[in-house]
């Protein structure tokens, strides 16, 4: 049997850590066995279902490399497929029109909560034989009345549901509009899913689509419920959890491969290896090492991991996203930005904070850092910028020679390196902090330098 799995949101919220953790699952799990992974937008919901949610779904699949076979499937698109479905299981008697109305319900409800009962749909339209006309009506399923239904969960273990407690479900709005559990049946098993990962706050689903399933004769699924996600204090995940849309992630500089490598430890280990990259994922992801309880959210780890991963990507692959965080036209004549990289990814905890440790090199500073003057630029400083100049004229430049014309010079004067050293960094940087100087210089090049350098003598009239 070829394994294939789908992720199927619904566009009605935005793609969070949840949400994201599921679909890399269920990818997994495909990718794992050499399956195929689809994915399905349940946008059945007109009113709640924004293009915008739609996009984070894509935008955020797509930056996670979890890429889907085939096109996304529209739910939306397949209601013909549903109503066909609903219209077999009337024909067959295994599905009714209810015409009970809002009041009606209600009141049975009251009455059951009264006599401490579990307030469920009592199957009073279930035999009925007329058919009033201009009366809305929703559809609903004739679910067993005895017995049991399992769902044997590829995470959970065997969990079984009485059917008595399982009242016969609405697959019919009264507006002709199909409800999830019956869509969700008919694409799974139209799109042959054989493998649905999905969050476990679905479970109370699964035993009616199983029956659903085979009402219609189709084959049932294997099911695999993953944990909920929840924030560092237990509570459920919020915003304020770190619960933002994914993509939001990637806007604060963190990369894919940490947000894949954080988000898989979630409820899944092996062994106690924290760190892995997506092949190893692949290679190693099984569902049945999957835990059973609920994960928390912690922020450091994601930090962590995000600061390895910013240590061991390979420099090339930071370049585009490092580019379009930068938003700035790159030259010709200025630095190659893998280079910058290269010299700027050990130190950076994310790539917005690379990104801005690379500004430098293609903008020239607006102003110095305050403090940096005050604490780096005294009286003696001129001397010594002097006779740095002096050599740059005369000397051949590369970032190794500045280095050691700075070690010179100081030395000569009787002082440390910082005392030229960081004036200079504060003249190209306009702040104290870059990498290396021979790096700095060299990747900025003898024109750019000394141009920054002579500029700072000036605004500070030294
Ligand atoms: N559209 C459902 C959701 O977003 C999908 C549930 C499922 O995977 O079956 O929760």
């Amino acid at each position: 049997m070829t394994v294939k799995t789908r992720f199927a949101p619904s566009p009605t919220g935005m793609l969070h850590i949840g949400g994201a953790r599921t679909a890399l699952f269920s990818w997994l799990y495909a990718r794992h066995f050499g399956g195929e992974f689809m994915l399905r937008i349940e946008d059945t919901d007109k009113e709640r279902s924004t293009d915008e949610a739609t996009q984070v779904i894509l935008d955020g699949m797509k930056w996670l490399g979890l890429d889907w076979d085939g096109e996304p499937v529209y739910q939306g698109a397949r209601q013909a497929l549903h109503i066909a479905a609903v219209n077999k299981l009337l024909d067959e008697g295994k599905a009714y029109k209810c015409y009970c109305s809002r009041e009606a319900l209600d009141v049975m409800r009251d009455k059951q909560k009264l006599a401490g009962q579990k307030p469920m749909y009592d199957g009073r339209c279930r035999e009925r034989t007329d058919a009033p006309e201009d009366e809305p009506f929703v559809i609903r399923f004739k679910s067993p009345r005895e017995g049991e239904t399992w769902v044997r969960d590829m995470v959970l273990g065997d969990v079984c549901f009485l059917n008595e407690e399982l009242d016969d479900l609405i697959i019919m709005r009264s507006d002709g509009t199909p409800t999830y559990n019956l869509a969700v049946v008919i694409d799974d098993a139209d799109m042959g899913i054989t493998h649905v990962v999905r969050g476990s706050d679905h479970l109370n689903n699964t035993p009616r689509q199983i029956q659903l399933y085979e009402a219609l004769g189709l084959p049932v699924p294997k099911f695999a419920h993953i944990p909920l996600i929840h924030g560092a204090d237990g509570a459920k995940m919020s915003k304020r959890h770190g619960s933002v849309a994914i993509t939001e992630y990637r806007e604060q500089g963190y990369l894919p491969s940490a947000v894949t490598n954080y988000l898989a430890r979630l409820s899944w280990s092996h062994g106690d290896d924290e760190v892995f990259s997506v092949e190893q994922l692949v290679e190693l992801f099984d569902l049945n090492a999957v835990g059973k309880s609920a994960s928390r959210f912690d922020q450091a780890k994601l930090d962590w991991l995000n600061t390895h991963w910013m240590k061991a990507s390979k420099s090339s692959d930071l370049v585009s996203e490092v580019e379009r965080l930068l938003a700035v036209d790159i030259q010709a004549h200025q630095p190659p930005l893998l280079g910058v990289i290269e010299c700027l990814q050990e130190r950076s905890k994310n790539l917005l904070d690379l990104a801005a440790g690379a500004r430098f090199f293609y903008e020239k500073p607006q102003s110095y850092q305050e403090k940096a003057v005050k604490k780096n630029i005294k009286e003696g400083t001129k001397v010594l910028l002097d006779a740095f100049l002096a050599k740059a004229e005369l000397e051949a430049w590369s970032g190794e020679a500045a280095h050691q014309w700075i070690a010179d010079i100081c030395e000569a004067e009787g002082v440390g390196m910082g005392k030229l050293a960081q004036p200079i960094r504060i003249f190209l940087a306009g702040v104290p902090v870059s990498p290396p100087i021979d790096v700095t210089l060299d990747l900025l090049g003898k024109d750019e330098a000394l141009a920054r350098i002579h500029e700072g003598i000036e605004k500070l009239k030294l």
